[in-house]
């Protein structure tokens, strides 16, 4: 009897414009740990909690945390992190 089954017709997905990731700003894909953040950020605060020795600064926390740098300070990215409001999953 219904010969096709219309796929209804879904918003078109448009591409999804993110604001910047908020820890580097970088290309943030989604909300992560309850803030948004790009995939490195989000891979990032995942390995940090599963380390058992705080990340230190070497620069008295006062580095800039931008995506676009190399070798972005540990301590103070999981300091912006935290700040932000990300938090270890089960909380
Ligand atoms: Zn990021
Ligand atoms: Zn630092």
């Amino acid at each position: 009897m219904d010969k096709t089954k219309s796929i209804g017709q879904r918003k078109k997905k448009s591409q999804l414009v993110l604001p910047p990731c908020r820890v580097c700003e970088g290309n943030a894909t989604g909300i992560h740990y309850g803030v948004l953040t790009c995939q490195g950020c989000k891979a990032f605060f995942q390995r940090y909690q599963k380390r058992k020795e705080p990340y230190v600064c070497s620069r008295n926390g006062n580095c800039d945390i931008v995506a676009r740098k190399r070798g972005i300070c540990s301590a103070c990215r999981v300091e912006k992190c935290t700040r932000l409001g990300m938090s270890k999953t089960g909380e």
